[in-house]
């Protein structure tokens, strides 16, 4: 990060209806905002991901009250990285917050410790956390899938455990066929792989492919990816194929002996050449790292 970033502040003016009742405010590939949700129902509104910060999370709740008049609130995370999820305070008392166990688990345990790292990250990301709060959800569910009843709409919320962090979850909308994946599927971004030990090694890059494949079935009209673009099934292809590749050549590359920064001074700059219109190259090596560390 440098000082020349843009500032992480979500633009809920850009938000824009991409199916019936099911609205996204764009992250405009602005670096530390996600795409953000909200889908209608009859008498209550899904909220998915909130960006960081209360300037974020106040800004997000008003486009939402908006949209959402005086419909029941339900915010739920795809997973606890403060980018997603760090501006929830202001739903508190105001919305019915919604996570899965392993994601509160999450939050609970390294929440405080990612705070402090992302303030260390630049000024401009210091001043969005300034006077974040995190929140503990209302409600957490157990088990893999959870639905929600919209009133005339149903939405599905599901999880795998551990892949890009401990309690990573998608959105599904069925009757729209829209999926929102949080950080399991970014577009055109190196997927990230938060593999920082020995304070954060809770990643599972075979449970992360088990996770896209699934997520694929689902054979979904539009992907709203965590990041970057909304397309279609592709976006979870490209991703789940990505992490096949580089696992596979670790694999390869440990089956020869070579130490741990030869492998990545070897294959990061191929892997970069292949996706030449991909963006956060320095994930990379993090990815390379984790299959090094990780694969026997
Ligand atoms: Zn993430």
């Amino acid at each position: 990060m440098t000082e020349t970033n843009p500032a992480p502040i979500v633009d809920t003016a850009t938000r824009r209806e991409i199916a019936p009742g099911v609205i996204v405010i764009p992250d405009h590939r602005i670096p530390l905002v996600p795409n953000i949700g909200i889908v209608l129902g009859d008498h209550s509104a899904l909220v998915v991901d909130t960006g960081m910060g209360p300037r974020n999370g106040n800004a997000v709740l008003r486009a939402v009250k908006e949209v959402a008049g005086d419909r029941k609130l339900i915010l739920t995370l795809t997973h606890f990285h403060p980018e997603h999820g760090f501006g929830a305070a202001p739903f508190k008392g105001k919305a019915n917050i919604l996570y899965n166990r392993a994601q509160g688990q999450d939050l609970a345990a390294k929440g405080p410790g990612y705070l402090e790292m992302f303030r260390g990250m630049g000024p401009e990301i210091a001043e969005a956390l300034e006077g974040t709060e995190l929140v503990e959800a209302d409600e957490f569910y157990d088990g893999a899938e959870h639905e929600i009843d919209l009133g005339g709409r149903k939405v599905v919320l599901r999880n795998w455990g551990m892949a890009h962090t401990r309690g990573d979850q998608i959105v599904w909308v069925p009757d729209a066929g829209v999926l929102f994946t949080g950080d399991l599927a970014e577009e055109k971004t190196f997927p990230i792989f938060p593999w920082f030990p020995p304070d954060d090694t809770d990643i599972d890059g075979e449970n992360w492919i088990k996770a896209l494949k699934d997520c694929a079935a689902h054979r979904p009209k539009v992907v709203v990816p965590g990041h970057g673009e909304i397309g279609g099934v592709e976006i979870i292809e490209d991703v789940r194929k990505y992490i096949e590749d580089v696992s596979a050549k670790v694999a390869a590359a440990k089956v020869s002996g070579k130490d741990g920064e030869a492998i990545v001074a070897e294959l990061e700059p191929a892997i970069r050449a292949a996706h030449p219109d991909w963006h956060f190259p320095e994930w990379i090596g993090f990815a390379l790292r984790y299959h090094i560390d990780t694969l026997k």
